[in-house]
């Protein structure tokens, strides 16, 4: 057998499979399509609390992170309030260094990280998998993302429901308030979804997101959205966009099936993100970690199958998919405007976003 595990994707999932499995002492392969990790981003990259504190997303150099206790929410007409909720805080990233860091970690534990290298199709063989250019692997993850080869070429379930979230950087650039997260909620800009606007380490990103709709595709419109609400958010005036981000986020749940036959999925592949706040990088990270260490454990002390771990292991998110389908057909405005303060709604948005 050429490796034990071979993983798709080296960003949040598959940089955790893999460094789980590669802690226990497997032979771990991680083929990445980009030459470059930081490169071509489809995520904002803010990082929740609990993911720096519980995961080794806490080790992260200081420089590539800035923390943030504050979120600063805005109603379609612009009146805000300020959450907070006390020991709360986000990172947010220099991105592009943070996936160059994981990569850099890959490789001190030991991981064959190829870069440049797609996936294309895998066989199975026996007990093993057959990933062609790559060779022959006990265990195949896919941690490709929304739109997973691995799901597809391994007959494993596809994610359902996105939303499409588009990003602007603003390198250099300075937020007024650059203490908070601001975020705007538009069912005209952003349906189903909300706005953006951070500081980051290095300058500031400015986002928004809205509910995908294959049958009638709508492009968030950031320009439009910038020019509405940039100068509540303090964001300078004539400023010029850097690099765009975007991407669909899996919003309908994990998918099913999620492993069978030692091809299993995690992170955006497996549907492993918040339907409500379309967080992803927590859930992905603590669901890819139990999968690395399953496999070692299955392969090394037979453990019980990493498939059913996967499986059981996977968030099932109820009550949050029953919030993201409530939130689908709230079709007005107006209830924020009106009752963004009240103390029962504020409450509630600190339960999201903090809680
Ligand atoms: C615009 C946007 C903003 C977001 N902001 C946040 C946020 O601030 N915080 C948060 O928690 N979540 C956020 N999310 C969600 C979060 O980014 C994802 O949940 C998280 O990145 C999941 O990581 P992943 O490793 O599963 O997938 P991805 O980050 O999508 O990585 C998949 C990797 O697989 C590689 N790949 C794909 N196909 C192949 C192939 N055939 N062969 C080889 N390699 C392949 C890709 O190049 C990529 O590196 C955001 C998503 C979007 C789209």
């Amino acid at each position: 057998m050429d490796h034990d595990l071979i993983v798709v994707g080296a960003s949040f999932a598959g940089a955790a499979c893999a460094l789980a499995a590669a802690q226990s002492g497997l032979r771990v392969c991680v083929l990445e399509r980009k030459r470059d990790p930081g490169d071509k981003l489809r995520t904002t990259g803010i990082i929740v609390k609990e993911a720096a504190e519980r995961t080794l997303l806490g080790e992260l150099p200081a420089h590539l992170t800035r923390r943030v206790e504050r979120v600063q929410l805005y109603a379609p007409n612009l009146k805000q309030v300020a959450l907070a909720a006390p020991g709360s805080y986000f990172l947010t990233t220099d991105t592009p260094g943070v996936m160059r860091w994981l990569a850099e970690q890959l490789r001190a534990h030991g991981v064959d990280l190829r870069l440049g290298t797609a996936f294309r199709d895998a066989k199975r063989v026996g007990d093993h998998w057959h990933v062609d250019g790559v060779g022959r692997a006990r265990y195949l993850v896919g941690a490709d993302g929304a739109r997973s080869r691995v799901a597809d070429r391994c007959g494993l379930g596809r994610v359902r429901g996105f939303l499409y979230g588009i990003e602007y950087e603003f390198p250099h650039a300075r937020l007024a308030d650059p203490d908070a997260l601001h975020c705007f909620i538009s069912k005209r800009h952003a349906p189903g979804y909300i706005g953006w606007i951070a500081q980051n380490p290095g300058g500031v990103q400015a986002g928004l997101a809205l509910r995908h709709d294959p049958a009638h595709v709508r492009v968030p419109d950031l320009d439009t959205f910038l020019l509405r609400v940039g100068q509540a958010g303090g964001l300078p005036l004539r400023l010029t966009p850097g690099p765009t981000r975007a991407g669909l986020i899996p919003c309908s749940g994990p998918v099913w099936p999620l492993a069978r036959d030692g091809a299993i999925l995690t992170g955006d592949a497996a549907g492993i993100v918040s339907p409500v706040t379309a967080g992803g990088i927590h859930a992905s990270w603590e669901h890819a970690w139990t999968v690395g260490r399953a496999v070692a454990a299955h392969l090394r002390q037979g453990g019980p199958a990493p498939e059913s771990v996967a499986i059981d292991a996977a968030p099932r998110f109820r009550t949050k998919r029953a919030l993201r389908w409530a939130y689908d057909r709230m079709p007005f405005d107006w209830p924020f405007d009106l009752l963004l303060s009240a103390p029962p709604v504020r409450w509630a948005a600190e339960r999201v976003y903090f809680g």
